[in-house]
């Protein structure tokens, strides 16, 4: 049978762990040609069946000469930084590192790989958001909201901008998902069971996310299988916000 992604090219943010690590993983293992990104080169040197680089997504410079070289016809954006806290909470330095790290990362890396997609007949790109946006609000998650519902209105508008130029952008938007910075928030709580608990409670379903279950869903919005989605937010949270 054959891979959904044979032939494409797949370029990956925030790839060295988590969520970012299991999209990489799924999108070689799909036929992709994946090159994983990030700025932990001991994590990324585990991974096997990918090219790696590092990269700053915080850098302008580093991201369009990498996006030069490799071309992406599938860019998935997946840094994220989950600042803990209300309004108050958040100062200024605060609010302007999380809509660096999470939104205008996002920006550079559009517009840095939209022109070639566009050259080449098209491309998809998958934007990480949280059902923590303009979804839902979670107690705690100010800024973090903020910039992932902005992420929804970027994904948008690029999805309208471009349709006609076969480029898709479409956003996921992730529950409470196991992965090693949610063991960080949940041990950064103190107690460690009653933390665990609370984040396993948020979902009807009982259990936290597996960061293969999202890869699961960006390598298909990644591929030919949606051609006929783009502009859309897709929620896979364990039933959170189904109520
Ligand atoms: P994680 O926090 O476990 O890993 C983050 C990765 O980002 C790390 O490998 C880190 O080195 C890298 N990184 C940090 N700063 C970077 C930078 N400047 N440039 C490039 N890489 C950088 O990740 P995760 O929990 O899998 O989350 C991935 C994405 O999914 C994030 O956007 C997050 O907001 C989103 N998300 C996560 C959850 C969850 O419950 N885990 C839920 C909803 C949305």
């Amino acid at each position: 049978m054959t891979k959904r992604l044979e032939g494409a090219k797949v370029l990956v943010t925030a790839a060295a762990q988590g969520i970012g690590r299991a999209i990489a993983e799924r999108c070689a293992g799909e036929g992709a040609i994946v090159t994983a990104t990030d700025i932990n080169r001991d994590a990324l040197a585990e991974l096997s069946g990918m090219r790696t680089a590092y990269l700053d997504v915080r850098e302008k410079g580093e991201i369009d000469e990498l996006v030069s070289d490799c071309q992406p016809s599938v860019l998935i954006n997946c840094a994220g930084f989950v600042h803990h806290g209300t309004i108050l909470d958040c100062d200024n330095d605060d609010w302007a590192f999380s809509n660096d790290l999470n939104v205008t990362s996002t920006y550079r890396l559009c517009r840095a790989a939209i022109p070639a997609m566009v050259a080449n007949g098209g491309g998809s790109i998958v934007n990480i958001s949280s059902v923590a946006s303009s979804i839902v609000g979670a107690p705690n998650r100010f800024v973090y909201g903020v910039t992932k519902a902005a992420i929804i209105g970027l994904t948008k508008s690029i999805a309208v901008d471009f349709a006609s130029s076969g480029v898709r952008c479409n956003a996921i938007c992730p529950g409470t998902i196991q992965t090693p910075s949610l063991d960080d928030r949940i041990a950064a709580q103190g107690d460690i069971d009653t933390a665990r608990k609370a984040f396993v409670a948020r979902q009807p379903m009982g259990r936290l996310g597996e960061a293969h279950e999202v890869a699961s869903l960006a390598a298909y919005l990644a591929s030919n299988e949606a051609a006929f989605t783009t502009g859309t937010v897709h929620i896979i949270d364990g039933g959170w916000t189904a109520g």
